[in-house]
């Protein structure tokens, strides 16, 4: 098995540094939809002008680089061990060049280990054995102030009138937008999972949100219901950095998990504008990016 480990130190700078293309298209676009000498323009034409020098320079996008969350996908045969090995060698070595801030705190101390590792889940890594021979890893910067906003409900809700079904799960997922207002620096895009336990819905939650913006859930009840979530979260008024305006979430993914029949979660991750997420692909020595 190769070393890998320099392959994952770019896997981190590209994710850190150049913000995906749908991401930035989407900013761009709802720049467009704003009107002219809005706080909500002011805003974007930031966060544009950031995303370009970043890229340029090849420097961090935002100052927290977040938790990075490593997807490994790998052919039977590969050692998780080794794999895990030298994703954490690349954190270090990535954070010793500033693609990433040390952010790995003590949970009761506060104490920075100084280069973004932590026992036994920092940096956190899943892993899944495939069928084929194609590795794929993807890595999500995960940051702190969108992810202090995400939610959990357990249906049925009296209070927000939510019950155990999709009106039920829109009415939740909008109570979190609202309860948010633009704290995860908005706009951002909404991952939401309904079902599994409390810990499977909020992982799913998170996962789904590495899907291109224009990949729309396959079950067309919910991809509906995505679609219907983007516009009345943009409804709302919140707007970019929540300034007020027309764009609060720029897109919105659902994916659902077999339950129990005693139990019916809702798990709403919340990711900011800075979307950060790239892809790696081994196949037999040859590494791609996208
Ligand atoms: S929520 Fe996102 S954009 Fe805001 S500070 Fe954190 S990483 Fe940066």
């Amino acid at each position: 098995m190769q070393d890998l480990t320099e392959a994952f130190v770019e896997l981190i700078r590209r994710t850190s540094t150049d913000l995906p293309e749908d991401v930035e298209k989407s900013l761009e676009a709802a720049r467009e939809r704003e009107a002219n000498g809005s706080a909500a323009v002011g805003a974007l034409d930031a966060i544009l002008s950031n995303i370009a020098l970043a890229r340029r320079e090849s420097l961090p996008i935002c100052q927290d680089t977040g938790t990075p969350i490593f997807y490994v996908k790998h052919p039977e045969g590969w050692s998780t061990r080794r794999l895990r090995e030298q994703i954490r060698s690349a954190v270090v070595e990535a954070t010793k060049q500033s693609y990433l801030r040390p952010n790995a705190v003590d949970a009761i101390t506060d104490k920075n280990s100084g280069n973004n590792l932590g026992d036994p889940a920092f940096p956190t890594i899943h892993f899944e054995e495939i069928e084929g021979e194609e590795l794929t890893v993807d890595l999500m910067l995960k940051g702190g102030g969108c992810e202090n906003v995400g939610a959990q409900y357990s249906l049925p809700n009296g209070e927000l009138g939510a019950g155990r079904d999709l009106d039920g799960v829109r009415k939740v997922a909008l109570d979190a937008v609202q309860k948010a207002q633009g704290q995860g620096c908005a706009p951002g895009f909404l991952g939401v999972a309904i079902g599994g336990d409390r810990g499977s819905s909020f992982d799913a939650s998170k996962e789904v949100l590495l899907k291109q913006i224009e990949e729309s859930s396959p079950d067309q009840e919910l991809a509906d219901l995505e679609t219907r979530l983007t516009e009345e979260s943009n409804q709302l008024g919140i707007g970019p950095m929540g300034f007020g305006g027309k764009t609060t979430v720029l897109g919105s993914k659902i994916t659902g998990l077999h339950r129990l029949p005693a139990s019916f979660f809702v798990s709403v991750s919340y990711m900011c504008w800075a979307n950060r997420h790239r892809r790696m692909t081994v196949q037999g020595d040859s590494v791609s990016y996208s």
